[in-house]
């Protein structure tokens, strides 16, 4: 049987592109890619003539039989999108469940993405974090998924397209409060890569007159754990002692 390879690959700057990522196209009898046409460039630059197919989420149903059968006759095939890492708020996860349950191999490669990325710069609280990826974008899915988030103590990561980023903020607001505190990755390893750190309050006054433009991952604080009274021993055993007295 063939490998099934999960290859990330850059989010803006190619640098990011690691060795093992470059070797292991080079490789492999097939690239299966959610933008071929996007791809291809990729490939170019790096001198790889590797044969490309494309898998995305609208050919996924008929994509996976077929590519699993090639995998199963000995073909090794690399999977990527069209940036970052695969199957992170990007097509691939079906792909690995369906090699998985035919006892393929598959190799995870590690690199770029953006969550991560986002995430050790923001200054907020690397761990415990919780990736939502993109919210839904309206009705009660959206409702429940913000009242959802609002509540965890965890660093929420979340996705964002500059179309939608006003509108997210403005929600957010009203569901964790004002002063949360959230940072905006915008452009990540790119040419005007830029970090907008505040309170909610203050990122939307700012997006007020400036235009949100290029890409967007949303760090936002967890919610404060409440505090809760704690007693020393000494504290407790007096407690009890009061309480055999009485
Ligand atoms: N698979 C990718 C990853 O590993 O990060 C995510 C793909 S998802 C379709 C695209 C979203 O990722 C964008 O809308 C944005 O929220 C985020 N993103 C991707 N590249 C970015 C960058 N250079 N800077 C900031 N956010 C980025």
């Amino acid at each position: 049987k063939g490998c099934l390879f999960l290859v990330p690959t850059p989010i803006g700057n190619l640098n990011d592109m690691t060795y093992r990522a470059v070797q292991t196209l080079k490789d492999v009898d097939l690239v299966a890619a959610e933008d071929t046409r996007n791809t291809k460039n990729l490939l170019k630059y790096f001198e790889i003539t590797t044969d490309l197919i494309s898998f995305h989420e609208h050919n996924t149903a008929s994509r996976i039989p077929e590519l699993v059968e090639k995998l199963n006759s000995g073909l090794d095939i690399a999977q990527v999108s069209d940036a970052g890492t695969p199957s992170i708020s990007d097509p691939g996860k079906e792909l690995v469940k369906a090699a998985i349950k035919e006892d393929i191999s598959v190799v995870p490669l590690p690199g770029a993405t953006a969550s991560t990325t986002a995430l050790i710069a923001s200054g907020i609280s690397p761990q415990p974090f919780y990736f939502y990826g993109f919210l839904p974008r309206k009705g009660k899915e959206r409702t429940d998924a913000l009242i959802d988030l609002a509540n965890r103590n965890e660093t929420t990561i979340v996705y964002e397209s500059p179309y939608r980023v006003q509108k997210t903020l403005a929600d957010l607001a009203e569901n964790f409060g004002n002063d949360r505190q959230i940072v905006l990755a915008r452009e990540l390893t790119k040419l005007h890569e830029a970090f907008l750190r505040g309170s909610l309050t203050q990122v939307i006054d700012y997006y007020s007159e400036h235009d949100p433009k290029g890409e967007y991952v949303l760090i936002i604080a967890g919610k404060p754990e409440s505090k809760t009274e704690t007693m020393s021993d000494d504290q407790i055993i007096e407690a009890i002692n009061r309480l055999i007295e009485a």
